[in-house]
C-alpha cells in the first residue's frame, strides 16, 4: 500500500469477490468483480436491489470469459431473482462492453447519459474521427514520430469494436436533474467531464454511498487525455472542476469505485488528486522554459517503458496538462516548420 492509500479507510480490508461471486458492500448493494486483459486487470461492477430484481452498473468488455462469468453470476448471485435494467457510467470499453448483450439477454432498456450514448455509438461503429487512425495523425501533429510506434498504432485500427462491438439501438437518459429511483433508493446523477464526455457518477443519500465510476479511483489517477476528435480539451482542467463536487458530500460516504477497493475518504481522495496534477503541472510548466511537443513531455510525466496502449493514454495525459496551462494563460502555442504543436513558456 503506498503512502497515500494508507491516508484511506478500506473497510472490507483485502476481501475481493471471488469471479462469478457477489459480495454484499452496504444493504441491497453487491459488487462484483471482473478480469480484464490489460495492465489495469479488473473492473468492479455493482448490483443494485431493485425491487423485483437487480439493476446492473456497469457491464465488462466483450469476450467469452466475461460472459461465462456474467452466467455465472447470473446462476449464483441473484438469488434467483432478473435483471431489471443495465446502468452505464460511461463510454469506455471496460464499462460499456457488454451492455448490448445483457440488454438483449435480459430484455431491458440501458441507462446511461446522452453524451456517452453518442460517444460509444460513434466508436463501436468506428466512424471517422472517433475510430483508431484518428489518432495517427493527431499524435504525429504532437510530435510522435517514431516509426515503429506509428506502425503499431495503424494495427490497432479495430480496438474499441472489438471490445464493443455494439451498443443497444435505444436508450433511457441519465439527467442529472431528475433522481433515478433503484427499489427503495433514490439515486442523484453526478456528471463528470475530463476522462469521459458526460460520465455519470451515483450517489444515495440514504445509503451514503457513491458509485464513482472512474472519475474518483483510490489508488490510480484517472486517465484525463485530449484525444483526435476534440483537439482543443482542457481535459485536466474539467477533471479536476468535477471532482471538486465530491467535497460536497459527507466526510464518510462510502466510495465505490470502477478499479480497487471499496473506500471511504473522498475528501481526502479528491486532495490527493488535486495535488497530483498540481505537481504533474510543475513538472510541465518547467520544461517548457523550452518549446516542447507532447511527445517531448511524455517520457518526463513517465519515466517507464510504456506499451503501445500506456503510450496512447501518456500522450493524451502530457497534451492535457499542457492543455490546462495553456488554458491558464502560462504557455504560448507554437505550430512549426516541421508541422509540429509545440508549447512555450509565456515568462
Ligand atoms: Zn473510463
Amino acid at each position: 500500500m503506498n503512502p497515500l492509500e494508507s491516508e484511506l479507510d478500506y473497510p472490507f480490508g483485502d476481501t475481493l469477490p471471488a469471479t462469478g461471486a457477489a459480495l454484499e458492500v452496504a444493504p441491497g448493494i453487491r459488487w462484483i468483480r471482473m478480469g480484464l486483459p490489460f495492465a489495469l486487470n479488473h473492473i468492479n461492477l455493482w448490483l443494485l436491489d431493485d425491487g423485483d430484481g437487480w439493476a446492473v452498473v456497469d457491464c465488462g468488455i466483450s469476450n467469452d470469459a466475461t460472459r461465462a462469468a456474467w452466467e455465472q453470476v447470473f446462476a449464483e448471485a441473484l438469488d434467483g431473482r432478473p435483471i431489471t435494467r443495465v446502468i452505464v457510467t460511461h463510454c469506455h470499453p471496460d464499462h460499456v462492453g457488454l451492455a448490448d448483450w445483457l440488454c438483449e439477454r435480459w430484455q431491458v432498456p440501458l441507462w446511461i447519459t446522452v453524451g456517452e450514448y453518442g460517444f460509444a455509438r460513434m466508436m463501436s461503429a468506428g466512424l471517422p474521427g472517433a475510430d483508431g487512425p484518428a489518432t495517427i495523425p493527431h499524435f504525429r501533429r504532437h510530435g510522435l514520430r517514431d516509426r515503429e510506434k506509428l506502425a503499431q498504432l495503424e494495427g490497432r485500427k479495430a480496438y474499441y469494436p472489438t471490445l464493443v462491438p455494439s451498443v443497444p439501438a435505444q436508450f433511457i437518459r441519465l439527467d442529472p436533474r431528475i433522481p433515478l429511483q433503484v427499489g427503495a433508493h433514490r439515486w442523484c446523477i453526478m456528471i463528470g467531464t475530463g476522462h469521459s464526455p458526460e460520465h455519470a457518477a451515483l450517489y444515495c443519500e440514504s445509503l451514503n454511498v457513491l458509485i464513482s465510476g472512474d472519475m474518483l479511483l483510490p489508488k490510480i489517477s484517472t486517465n484525463t487525455s485530449v484525444f483526435a476528435i476534440e483537439p482543443e480539451a482542457d481535459a485536466v482542467g474539467q477533471f479536476l472542476e468535477s471532482v471538486a463536487q465530491f467535497l460536497s458530500l459527507p466526510a464518510q460516504t462510502l466510495a465505490l469505485p470502477s478499479h480497487g477497493k471499496p473506500f471511504r475518504g473522498v475528501h481526502q481522495r479528491v486532495r490527493q488528486l488535486q495535488d497530483h496534477h498540481a505537481a504533474r503541472l510543475d513538472e510541465v510548466r518547467a520544461a517548457c522554459d523550452s518549446p516542447r511537443s507532447a511527445a517531448d513531455i511524455v517520457p518526463l510525466m513517465f519515466k517507464r517503458d510504456l506499451d503501445m496502449h500506456q503510450l496512447t493514454f501518456a500522450m493524451g495525459e502530457a497534451l492535457a496538462h499542457l492543455h490546462r496551462l495553456w488554458f491558464a494563460g502560462e504557455l504560448r502555442r507554437t505550430h512549426d516548420y516541421d508541422g509540429v504543436i509545440r508549447f512555450v513558456r509565456l515568462t
